[in-house]
C-alpha cells in the first residue's frame, strides 16, 4: 500500500485521517507538535524545514500522498500564530515535499474550512498569497481572529488552485476538503465557552442534515480524494459540512 505524510495527526480530524489511512493498510508519517512520528513546530520556518527534512529521510523513495491538517482555530488568542501554522505551515510543507510527491505521482489534500468563502478581509488574503510572512503577521494583529482564521483557510484553498497546473504537470493531484462544524478538541473548547457556547449550539442546530460532523466524516472524504478512483478530481474544494455552505451561499457554485 502507500506511504503518506500528514501534518496535524495527533488529535481531532487529523487523528481520524491517520487511523483511516492506517486501517486501509498504508504507512502514515505524522508531523505534529505533539504525539507524532516527527515532532515539529510548524509555526516557524525552522520547524517547517526540519519537518520536510525528516519526512524526506523517512520516505526516501517518495510519497504517495500528503495531507496538511495542522491548524489553529479562532479561539486561539494569538493571530500571528494562527497565520503561521494555518497558512505558512501548509504551503511551505507542500512546496518542500513537491519532489517527493512527484517521485510517486502522489496526491495532496489540504484541509481548508467552509468558513473560507465568508472571509471579509481580502487585503489579508492577498498578503498571504504574496508570501510576505512578516507583513501578513503584522496585519493579522489588526483584524478579528475569525477573519484571520477564515483568511488563512481561504488562502490555502486559493494557493492550491493557483498551483494546480504546476503540480499536475509533474503528476501530483491537489484538492482541498472544507470541513464544516466537526466535533473535535478544537470545537469542544468553544462549545464550553461561557460567552460563545450558546451561539455555537444554535449554529450547530442550523446544520441542514441535523447533526454536526465527526472527524471520521472528514477522514472518509480525504481518503477518497487520495485514492486512484478520484484521479480526474483535481483542484476541487469539497465541502464536507452537512449542507451549511449551500445554505450560506445558495447562488454561488
Ligand atoms: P485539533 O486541534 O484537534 O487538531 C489540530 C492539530 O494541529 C493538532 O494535532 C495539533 O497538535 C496540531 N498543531 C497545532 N499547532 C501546531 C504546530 N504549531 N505545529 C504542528 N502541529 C500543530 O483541531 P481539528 O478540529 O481536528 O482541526 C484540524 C483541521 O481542520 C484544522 O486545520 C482546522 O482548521 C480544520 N477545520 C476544523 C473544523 C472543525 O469544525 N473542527 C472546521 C473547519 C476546518
Amino acid at each position: 500500500m502507500g506511504i503518506y505524510a500528514m501534518t496535524g495527526g495527533a488529535t481531532g480530524i487529523g487523528a481520524a485521517i491517520k487511523q483511516r489511512l492506517r486501517e486501509e493498510g498504508n504507512q502514515v508519517i505524522v508531523v505534529d507538535i505533539k504525539d507524532a512520528d516527527i515532532i515539529a513546530d510548524l509555526s516557524s520556518r525552522a520547524g517547517r524545514e526540519a519537518a520536510v527534512t525528516a519526512v524526506r529521510a523517512a520516505a526516501a523513495d517518495g510519497l504517495d500522498g500528503l495531507i496538511t491538517c495542522a491548524g489553529l482555530g479562532s479561539n486561539v488568542p494569538n493571530c500571528p500564530l494562527i497565520t503561521q501554522v494555518n497558512y505558512f505551515g501548509t504551503v511551505e510543507i507542500i512546496a518542500g515535499l513537491k519532489d517527493s510527491l512527484a517521485a510517486k505521482r502522489g496526491a495532496i489534500v489540504l484541509i481548508s474550512s467552509n468558513s473560507a468563502p465568508m472571509n471579509r478581509s481580502p487585503e489579508f488574503v492577498d498578503l498571504l498569497l504574496s508570501g510576505n510572512e512578516a507583513e501578513a503577521l503584522r496585519f493579522s494583529e489588526t483584524i478579528a481572529a475569525q477573519e484571520v482564521y477564515s483568511g488563512t483557510k481561504q488562502a490555502v484553498a486559493r494557493w492550491m488552485r493557483r498551483h494546480v497546473a504546476d503540480y499536475a504537470a509533474v503528476g501530483i493531484r491537489m484538492n482541498a476538503v472544507a470541513p464544516g462544524y466537526t466535533q473535535t478538541p478544537m470545537t469542544e473548547q468553544v462549545e464550553k465557552d461561557p460567552t460563545y457556547g450558546a451561539a455555537i449550539r444554535e449554529f450547530m442546530a442550523s446544520i441542514p442534515v441535523g447533526f454536526p460532523g465527526k472527524p471520521e466524516d472528514q477522514a472518509a472524504a480525504t481518503s477518497f480524494l487520495l485514492r486512484p478512483e478520484s484521479r480526474f478530481i483535481c483542484g476541487s474544494v469539497l465541502y464536507v459540512d452537512g449542507g451549511h455552505d449551500a445554505v450560506f451561499r445558495p447562488d454561488q457554485v
